[in-house]
């Protein structure tokens, strides 16, 4: 297949090599990153021209709406736009109308797994779009990821994705919580993790992710709070949580506080590039 890759940062680049090493044709375009062992364009539409799937891995949804605007108009009818940034589900409904308006297909399918997964080609891609669509891009996510849930109609995925993100933002908090009470109360943190770990308080945050050094499995937090996932992307994903809960309805005090946590991590204590496990930092140091 032939592949064009939009967006080669932390993320895109190691998802464009996958497709590389399994064998595919793939030409990039980043005005910033030029990573040397991938084929690049001098444009995005240059890069789409002759492909069969055009891939986008970028920032925000302003950044996907602009680069749509200018690879639709030069992709080939029938071939596919495969967005896998993390955007407002608005953005992503707006992106696949305009797609499919001028005879292509689009799939929306944010990813679970971090720069690890990108990597090792074991993401999770929860993806909205057509049956027809999202079949083509099938044989890629099994390329680049483990596991890929088609979740329904376009934007589809991008609501899984803040979803669970809002999901893991408030139980990261609530298990930091957890750790900074069991320090006052005495309780060793091996055994705050052995009982919590086997217990009903058991999460990905504690189990997996543990935010205090030196239990539980090798995480961030062993490692000086080295991302991992940055607390600048927590709070993006919060925040794209929390307007769509505003302009859906929704009712979600959690995710709300969560996202004020995060905002005073990131802005005023100037932690954006540490782990977002580090907010037991925060929560144990205020004596
Ligand atoms: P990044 O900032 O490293 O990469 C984004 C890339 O997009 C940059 O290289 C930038 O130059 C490029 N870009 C910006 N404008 C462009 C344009 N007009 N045309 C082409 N390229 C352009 O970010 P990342 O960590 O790779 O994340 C990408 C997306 O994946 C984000 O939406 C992020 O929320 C999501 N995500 C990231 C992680 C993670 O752990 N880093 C995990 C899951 C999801």
């Amino acid at each position: 297949m032939t592949i064009a890759f939009i967006g080669l940062g932390n993320m895109g680049a190691p998802m464009a090599r996958c497709l590389i090493a399994a064998g595919h044709s793939v030409m990039g375009y980043d005005p910033v990153a030029t990573p040397d062992d991938i084929p690049l364009a001098s444009s995005a539409a240059e890069a789409v021209a002759q492909a069969d799937v055009a891939i986008t891995m970028l920032p925000n949804g302003d950044i996907l709406r602009a680069v749509a605007a200018e690879i639709h108009a030069a992709m080939r009818q029938g071939s596919l736009h495969l967005d896998c940034s993390t955007i407002d589900v608005d953005s992503a409904r707006a992106v696949a109308t305009a797609a499919q308006t001028l005879g292509l297909h689009a799939v929306d399918a944010p990813v679970s797994g971090g720069i690890g997964g990108a990597t090792n080609g074991t993401l999770t891609f929860m993806a909205g779009g057509r049956d027809t669509a999202f079949a083509m891009a099938k044989p890629l996510f099994e390329i680049m990821g483990q596991k890929a849930v088609h979740c329904g109609e376009a934007g589809a995925g991008q609501a899984a994705k803040i979803c669970n993100n809002m999901i893991l933002g408030a139980t990261m908090i609530a298990t930091c919580e957890a750790f900074a009470l069991a320090d006052k109360l005495g309780l060793d943190r091996q055994s705050m993790f052995d009982v919590v770990s086997t217990s009903s308080g058991q999460s990905w945050s504690m189990n997996t992710y543990c935010p205090a050094p030196g239990v539980g499995p090798e995480s961030p937090a062993d490692n000086s709070y080295i991302p991992g996932f940055s607390a600048t992307l927590m709070l993006k994903d919060l925040r794209l949580a929390q307007h769509a809960a505003q302009t859906s309805g929704a009712t979600t005090p959690l995710g709300d506080r969560a996202t004020d946590l995060y905002a005073d991590m990131v802005e005023l204590s100037g932690m954006g590039g540490m782990d977002f496990s580090a907010m037991l930092t925060l929560l144990t140091d205020k004596d």
